[in-house]
């Protein structure tokens, strides 16, 4: 007999768990199954986000920066700081023990791992799922696996690199209480490349190097990378003693591209169902607003007419614009950061980057930029 479920998840990670996590609160007591192919639970990531918007994970978060800077390549220090937002911070780790301890107290929940999904097959009344060589059906499938990735379109996608170690010093470096989110004190000659740095105690830090770049080129190796983070420590810290404890890579895609949603009943979701943010590669926020809204939609069996709305339009014309000027120009936009945070009060900033501004906050963030190409690429993204 084959397995039956209401929904199944494809994929445990920050989409998949969240998802779980959603429909769990929603009161949702269904039969639940989640596929993944790896076999254990790893602290391969961290996630930051605005504290704008309220999500069921923000509790767990290790560190809340409420005062952040930006510097430009000469250091010209752009600085903010609120009460009201701050930057939050959590650890793969303490996500996905959470997760699965969430699972452990529901028994409606199946969590598989060393599961590999090989095909997906949706009929107009359930769908058919293939993993080790099983059949298993549910009423409706969430998938994560990011096999469904947009092809590359050529000139118009750009992709973030970046590459962090987690440090600890043995003499107080840092200062816990201001996080860095761009230092632009490097070499622009590879793409817009800067390093982010979150002091998470006076000796630890995570220091992580990030390139934004033609998605086509390639040529970064993390001996480049912890070459890189040696010499900007050394050089701009004057640190050049400290262990590293862990290491954190990726590739998050910035592009227009239209991600595929649902298939029928089978649904698309986190990067592959493009949650990302194009102009910044943001993705945790956007990931629970999908959640949240799936699992409306599940509890209120309007799951057949589902369509998602992560943020009000004008964000997706706003990033085109932005990926364009970027694209054509990224040697002009450690300058632009620079002056966005120095020039836009924090809480119009933060809304914007977290999609819950106002037209009237979005103006303070027109008026700080230079008009001409931002306006040249409008007329362009309107155009087509
Ligand atoms: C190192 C790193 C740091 C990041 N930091 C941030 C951040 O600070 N803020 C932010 O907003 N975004 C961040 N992101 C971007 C984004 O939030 C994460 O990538 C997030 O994990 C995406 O969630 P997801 O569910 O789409 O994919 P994942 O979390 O990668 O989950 C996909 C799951 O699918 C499984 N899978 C794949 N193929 C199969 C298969 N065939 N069968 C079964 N299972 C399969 C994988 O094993 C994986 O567990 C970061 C990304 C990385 C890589």
């Amino acid at each position: 007999m084959q397995e039956k479920y209401r929904y199944v998840i494809l994929g445990a990670g920050a989409s998949g768990l969240s998802l779980c996590g959603h429909l769990l609160n929603a009161g949702v007591r269904d039969r639940i199954l989640i596929l993944d192919r790896k076999s254990t639970f790893t602290d391969d990531r961290t996630w930051c986000f605005w504290s704008v918007r309220p999500n069921p994970f923000a509790e767990l978060a290790v560190r809340c920066w409420h005062r952040w800077e930006v510097l430009d390549t000469n250091g010209s220090r752009a600085r903010q700081a609120s009460l009201a937002v701050g930057y939050a911070c959590l650890r793969g780790q303490d996500f996905y023990d959470y997760a699965q301890a969430e699972i452990a107290r529901h028994p409606n929940v199946t969590l598989r791992l060393k599961s590999s999904v090989e095909s997906v097959e949706s009929f107009p009344d359930h769908v058919q799922i293939l993993a080790n060589g099983t059949c298993c059906s549910a009423d409706y499938v969430f998938d994560s696996r990011p096999s469904k990735l947009p092809p590359p379109p050529g000139d118009n996608a750009l992709a973030q690199r970046f590459f962090g170690q987690f440090i600890q010093t043995d003499t107080p470096q840092f200062d816990p209480s201001r996080c860095t989110l761009m230092d632009f004190q490097v070499s622009q000659e590879h793409g817009l490349h800067f390093f982010y740095v979150l002091p998470f105690s006076p000796t630890e830090a995570l220091i992580e190097n990030t390139y934004i770049q033609d998605s086509g080129t390639h040529g970064l190796t993390p001996d480049l990378h912890r070459a890189e983070i040696r010499s900007y420590l050394g050089e701009l810290h004057g640190l050049t003693d400290f262990t590293v404890q862990r290491e954190e890579a990726g590739e998050i895609p910035m592009t227009m591209s239209a991600f595929p949603r649902r298939e029928g009943r089978h649904f698309f979701i986190g990067t592959a169902g493009g949650c990302t943010r194009p102009s910044s590669g943001y993705t945790f926020q956007r990931i629970q607003e999908q959640c949240r809204q799936i699992a409306e939609a599940a509890q209120a069996a309007t799951l057949d007419t589902f369509h998602e709305q992560l943020a009000p339009a004008r964000y997706r014309f706003f990033d085109g614009v932005f990926l364009r000027v970027l694209r054509d120009d990224p040697g002009a936009f450690p300058g632009y950061f620079y002056q966005l945070f120095s020039r836009v009060s924090p809480g119009a900033l933060t809304a914007f980057l977290s999609e819950t501004s106002t037209w009237r906050s979005d103006l303070q963030i027109m008026r700080s930029l230079p008009l001409g190409p931002f306006l040249r690429a409008a007329l362009k993204s309107m155009r087509g």
